[in-house]
């Protein structure tokens, strides 16, 4: 058992102000691993007080100084990786391949695109040649509150930390409970990478208490949140009586638009993407769309697709899936299930209870619906587990209609051979991101969603521009 009670606060590890045990549980066996300590109040003030505390100085330490230590902390972040990836695959259920590759990966890849970024960037500059003697400065927006889900842990702590030491925001990371162990290692990062004390504070703790205190707290500037939509919206009302700046990242119901022309891959592409990391990804494609000439192909290769998806234990290497992240979401998850069922989908792979074999542990078997209608609930709502929901259309325009038929607007996928076809596509889908044919979005490209997938972008300039202010300044002097 780890025990992890402490936490870092202005340069130290201090221990709670009361005690509140909280226990993880390892998810693939649901047994505890580790007991670490929920917040109360007076932690977060302290927190908060510390980062206020550093505010001036780190916005006068000279941006090279802040990009410096960032580099010196993509050094120990590589160092440790192996330990953040173990710390991911006990406490969240990523198999730990995955978890070296893509969980721990995500960290050094935004860190090292931030730099990039930031020596590119201009932090002040003229407003243009037509007004010499105006001046725009981009200054840290604050004290920022950072607080971040169990799915992709480190990518997004590094998101959200990498960006705003850049920026000259002091902070207060509230990582999720369900997964705090790799933040903690995190936090050992920033110590020893030499952050001045109060720059980078760490406070663990549920929503309802550490979340809330920093989403209410008069001190803190700036909230950026990546989680739900429920808890983005309880974050924008609470942080409403103090006006602070609201970033949020939220979930996603991806359409992955497949016409009769995808290349032959296209099916299976978007069967393996739903499934990774369990399913839980907010940009999952987790509706498929497929054209009718090519959709009962399309079932059946992705049935068998999904067929051959294997789930097991996170410590095993290989390429199966681990378990979702823990019992409430198990519990959900088998409940949408049924729900799909009872309202007329097509099962064709998986359905609910445990995979054979798998007694202990909240597997999930991957799970595929044909014949679906977008008005259904597995349609509609964010499952966050290996659910893929497949819709047949005929036309372009009866696509777009059905993709955007949604409150989400996080990322859309779109398979054609087509060039005019997919580029239409990408300028009508109502989504913060379109991807095309399986390619991905290249480095420093923003993340983030449109509608209730939230407002902030995230990554490389973008992200770094969200938590800097805009200063115009009038009559700047020539120097
Ligand atoms: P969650 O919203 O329950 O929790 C996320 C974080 O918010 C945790 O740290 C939690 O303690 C905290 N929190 C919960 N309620 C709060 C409140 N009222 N006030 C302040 N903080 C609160 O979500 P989760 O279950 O941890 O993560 C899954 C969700 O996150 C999914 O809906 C998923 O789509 C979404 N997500 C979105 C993105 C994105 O970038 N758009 C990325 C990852 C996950």
């Amino acid at each position: 058992m780890i025990y992890k009670r402490d936490f870092y606060i202005n340069g130290h590890w201090v221990a709670p102000s009361q005690p509140n045990d909280f226990e993880v549980i390892n998810p693939s066996t649901e047994e505890p691993c580790a007991v670490i300590s929920l917040g109360a109040e007076a932690d977060t003030n302290a927190a908060v007080t510390a980062a206020k505390a550093a505010l001036p100085g780190w916005m006068e330490t000279p941006v090279e100084t802040r990009i410096a230590l960032v580099e010196k902390l993509v050094d120990l972040y590589a160092a440790r990786s192996e330990d953040l990836a173990q710390a991911m695959s006990l406490e969240m259920g990523a198999p730990i391949d995955l978890a070296r590759s893509a969980q721990a990966g995500a960290g050094i890849y935004h860190l090292k695109n931030f730099i990039r970024a930031a020596k590119a960037f201009e932090f002040e500059r003229p407003l243009g040649d037509h007004a010499p003697n105006d001046r725009i400065i981009h200054e840290a927006v604050g004290v920022a509150a950072l607080i971040t889900p169990w799915n992709w842990p480190m990518n997004q702590i590094t998101l959200k930390v990498g960006a705003a030491a850049i920026a000259g925001c002091t902070m207060v990371l509230k990582p999720s409970e369900q997964s705090p162990l790799n933040a903690m290692i995190f936090a050992d990062m920033m110590d020893e990478a030499g952050f001045p004390p109060g720059v980078f504070n760490l406070v663990n703790g549920d929503g309802v208490g550490v979340g809330s205190q920093l989403s209410g707290h008069r001190d803190v500037d700036m909230v950026s949140f990546t989680g739900s939509t429920r808890a983005g919206t309880a974050i924008s009302k609470n942080a409403a009586e103090t006006l602070k700046k609201v970033h949020l990242e939220l979930g996603g119901k991806g359409a992955n638009v497949v016409f009769e022309d995808a290349d032959e891959k296209a099916v299976k592409r978007g069967v393996l993407h739903m499934m990774q990391n369990t399913g839980q990804s907010c940009n999952a494609p987790s509706r498929m769309l497929v054209q009718r000439p090519i959709y009962d192909k399309a079932v059946e290769t992705a049935t068998e697709v999904a067929k051959m998806v294997k789930v097991g234990p996170a410590a095993e290497e290989g390429r199966h899936i681990g378990p979702v992240v823990n019992e409430v979401q198990w519990t959900k998850i088998q409940d949408l299930i049924q729900k799909g069922i009872d309202e007329g989908a097509r099962l064709v792979a998986g359905g609910t209870g445990r995979p054979e074999g798998l007694n202990k542990g909240y597997y999930v078997r991957p799970t595929v619906f044909a014949d679906a209608n977008n008005q259904m609930t597995i349609a509609r709502e964010e499952i966050f587990g290996p659910v893929l929901t497949m819709i047949p259309f005929d036309t372009e325009e009866e696509a777009i209609e059905i993709a955007n038929d949604t409150p989400y607007g996080l990322t859309n996928y779109v398979q054609t051979q087509d060039g005019a076809r997919a580029n239409r596509m990408a300028r009508v889908l109502r989504s913060g991101m379109v991807e095309m044919n399986g390619q991905s979005r290249s480095a420093g490209s923003p993340f983030g969603g449109m509608k209730q997938s939230g407002n902030g972008r995230e990554g490389g300039i973008f992200g770094l521009e969200d938590f800097l202010e805009v200063k115009a300044v009038g009559g700047w002097a020539a120097e």
